[in-house]
């Protein structure tokens, strides 16, 4: 669904221009069912050559390692023998979404449906095509994770690997593209000025940073949400809801509510991954020593109750 949100460009037309020929989509396709049979099967025996699979959501294992819950309609297989034989002939295997990457919400809890990745099982290497899967140019399983993804995360992907540009060394170590996980959610927040002060919101509609009682851990979260905004305008952050980054292996089971800062001694646990956090302790309580008076007021509002000061800098 977030992909046929693509708008600029638009989804077919940058199918089109990077001469991707798109064979099978569930929502796209006019293909019945079993001609999209007949179509994977000509795939695995070699008759029609498949440059890149891309697969949406986890990898369906049970009951017992059967695969028997999902199978493909209108074949008595399991979706998992499908996927598995697919991606032996591919020429480039894409998980699209944190599901196909490493297991994701399905893969919560109990886990009743054994469900996993295509080559992760949450943040352990494995999944269904197992931590040695390399494809035709030596690439691991490219891990486009997001919960859901940016549009532009996928063609952006395809666009590299159509044009034979896309290498290792432009995947990061959990095999997810660089060109979004290179920057933390943090990056372009509008929330920055109240993160620098310490001016922090109280309930999900206040204007200040939700890092210190709501849970955001978008200083952690590798992601260019705030730089790359969806549908041109929008972020989590923007719309007010916290970052739990959706881009990582287990983010579905953080162990606390998500919109709660887990603390010690009153001191988030979460703090950003590359500061000391005896830094961040004293530069916190600095901060919050200096913070303007409009910040305080305004990080505990839903609108701006105190406009910034009108002045010329002072020499
Ligand atoms: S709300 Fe989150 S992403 Fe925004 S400034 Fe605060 S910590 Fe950073």
């Amino acid at each position: 669904m977030s992909l046929l949100c693509a708008e600029s460009p638009h989804l077919l037309n940058h199918l089109e221009s990077a001469g991707i020929k798109l064979l099978w989509h569930p929502s796209l396709s006019e293909a019945s069912s079993s001609e999209c049979l007949l179509l994977m099967e000509s795939i695995i025996r070699g008759a029609t050559p498949l440059d890149i699979l891309c697969l949406e959501g986890s990898v369906i294992q049970g009951p017992d390692g059967s695969g028997l819950f999902h199978r493909m309609a209108g074949s008595d297989r399991p979706m998992r023998d499908w996927i598995r034989g697919l991606s032996q002939v591919a020429a480039h295997v894409v998980a699209i979404g944190s599901c196909a990457a490493f297991g994701g919400i399905t893969a919560g809890g109990g886990n009743p449906a054994e469900a996993c990745g295509l080559q992760y099982h949450g943040e352990e290497p494995g999944g269904l095509l197992g931590e040695k899967f390399r494809d035709s140019r030596q690439l691991p399983v490219i891990n486009i994770a997001g919960c859901p993804t940016h549009p532009n995360w996928v063609l952006e992907t395809l666009m590299q690997l159509a044009h034979d540009e896309l290498g290792i060394h432009d995947l990061d170590d959990l095999h997810r593209p660089r060109n979004y996980t290179d920057y933390l959610v943090h990056h372009g927040c509008p929330r920055n000025e109240y993160y620098e002060y310490k001016a922090s919101a109280e309930k999900p509609s206040d204007l200040g940073c939700l890092m210190e009682h709501l849970g955001c851990i978008g200083t952690q979260a590798q992601a260019d949400c705030n730089l790359r905004l969806w549908n041109g305008e929008g972020s989590c952050l923007r719309g007010g809801y916290a970052c739990i980054n959706c881009t990582a292996p287990d983010f579905e089971e953080p162990g606390h509510p998500f919109l709660q800062t887990p603390k010690i001694a009153g001191i988030p646990i979460g703090l950003p991954a590359d500061m000391p956090k005896a830094w961040f302790v004293a530069l916190a309580s600095l901060a919050k020593a200096a913070t303007p008076d409009r910040l305080k007021k305004n990080a505990v509002s839903s609108t701006i109750k105190i406009s910034p000061a009108k002045g010329k800098p002072s020499s």
